[in-house]
């Protein structure tokens, strides 16, 4: 029994990596020189789905609310952040009975000029290094955060289960900064708040778990962890991750904040929000990959929201060798609503069935047909993803149609 769940298990992640390629969302890094470990290329799709959970991320994390504060902090950075922190000393893996420090190092300058950086292994550092900058550059009342999405690398032993372990991975962070005394109240409320854009990103939520960290197992600097589980179809395994970090990070480096209200310097306590892109990807794709089983033939589809999904909407003519068909579709469907929504294909590639399962793969919520009724009555098909439904709607209330489906 164990092991046909395995089996199914191992087929689910085989189907989602197999799509992720032939569609044009993910390839191994470094493919045809034999791959590198650990590192991925985002084609198209990819980069659309990426782009589209991190300005979904943005929006509710930063630009809906009054308290906080963006950053775009320097990957490189100089040595003694590292040392200060204890990575330099303790970001390590057991490997063979020693410990293995997973920071990727580099130089920066040539010749005696050269000092040793590293790539960061977290992006929570270049938002304390810029606690002062931000301080003195907005005056932020506490509490307040700050925000970053960017890549970190860490030289993983074993990197595996694709986008779940990699070398070189995306991550969003918060830090926010808050009086001692509160800090329950504000962890309560990141974790309701992190439950909620899970929710809202459209995954599978009986799949999502609260792991309560235990003291031996949390960081040195952490007072209370909560992992948010998945379950991947390789095991359930920590999504994300939210901690209050308490004063360490600021202490660390010696920085304070001068508490008006309280009419004093005070070092803030942090709660810290921490989440993979990369993982948040992968969560998605396995809550999205559906497998429709009505007809003789299986039809896989990713059922991503629209507001998420790489394109809305794909446009076709019936028949690509019909030039009234193309010139219509091209000038009175697909230039109007690409300039609307952007992310709209046209797709006149194979028959209209093949062109479907592939729009079905892609994940995309509405595929537009252009056929001879069109010409004669100005209205189109318009087939639905995931009940494969289709119906007639005028090309003048389309743009309109798919604005209502969407929201
Ligand atoms: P793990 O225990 O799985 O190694 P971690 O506890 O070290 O993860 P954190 O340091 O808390 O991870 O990093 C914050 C988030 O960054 C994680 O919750 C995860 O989403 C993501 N992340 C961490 N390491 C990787 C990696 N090697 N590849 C992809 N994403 C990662």
């Amino acid at each position: 029994m164990k092991e046909e769940k395995n089996n199914e298990s191992d087929k689910l992640m085989e189907k989602i990596v197999s799509l992720c390629k032939r569609r044009g969302f993910i390839f191994q890094g470094s493919e045809i020189y034999g791959g590198l470990a650990g590192t991925f290329d985002w084609g198209h799709f990819g980069v659309a789905l990426k782009n589209n959970i991190k300005q979904n991320w943005w929006k509710k994390f930063v630009d809906s609310r009054r308290d906080m504060y963006g950053v775009d902090a320097a990957i490189l950075m100089r040595q003694e952040v590292w040392q200060a922190t204890g990575h330099v000393a303790n970001f390590a893996d057991p490997l063979d009975g020693k410990q293995f420090n997973t920071m990727l190092k580099t130089q920066v300058g040539a010749g005696e000029e050269a000092a040793t950086s590293y790539l960061r292994p977290e992006t929570a550092q270049g938002m304390f290094v810029n606690f002062k900058n931000t301080v003195d550059a907005f005056h932020p009342k506490l509490p307040f955060g700050m925000a970053q999405i960017g890549k970190a690398f860490r030289n993983e032993i074993a990197p595996r289960d694709f986008l779940f372990r990699q070398r070189e991975f995306e991550q969003m962070e918060i830090e926010y900064f808050i009086r001692s005394e509160d800090w329950e109240k504000y962890f309560e409320y990141w974790k309701e708040e992190m439950l909620s854009w899970m929710e809202e990103l459209g995954l599978d939520m009986a799949k999502v778990h609260e792991l309560e960290v235990p003291d031996a197992d949390r960081a040195h600097y952490s007072k209370r962890t909560i992992d948010f589980e998945f379950d991947f179809p390789f095991g359930r395994k920590e999504l994300f991750g939210l901690a209050y970090r308490t004063d360490f990070d600021l202490s660390t480096h010696k920085l304070e904040y001068i508490d008006e209200d309280a009419g004093g310097k005070i070092v803030p306590h942090v709660i810290e929000p921490s989440m993979g892109v990369d993982r948040a990807v992968l969560a998605l794709l396995v809550s999205s990959y559906t497998e429709d089983t009505k007809s003789d033939e299986v039809r896989g589809y990713l059922k991503f929201k629209p507001n998420i999904a790489p394109i809305i909407c794909a446009v076709s003519p019936l028949l690509k060798n019909k030039s009234e068909l193309v010139e219509y579709a091209n000038l009175k469907v697909y230039a109007p609503l690409k300039a609307v929504f952007g992310r709209v294909a046209w797709d006149d590639n194979g028959n209209i069935g093949k062109r479907y399962r592939r729009q079905d793969e892609i994940g995309t919520p509405f595929c537009i047909v252009v056929d001879f009724d069109t010409l004669e009555d100005n209205t189109v098909t318009v087939r639905d993803r995931d009940t494969g439904e289709q119906e007639r709607v005028k090309v003048s209330d389309l743009q309109d149609y798919i604005k209502e489906r969407i929201s």
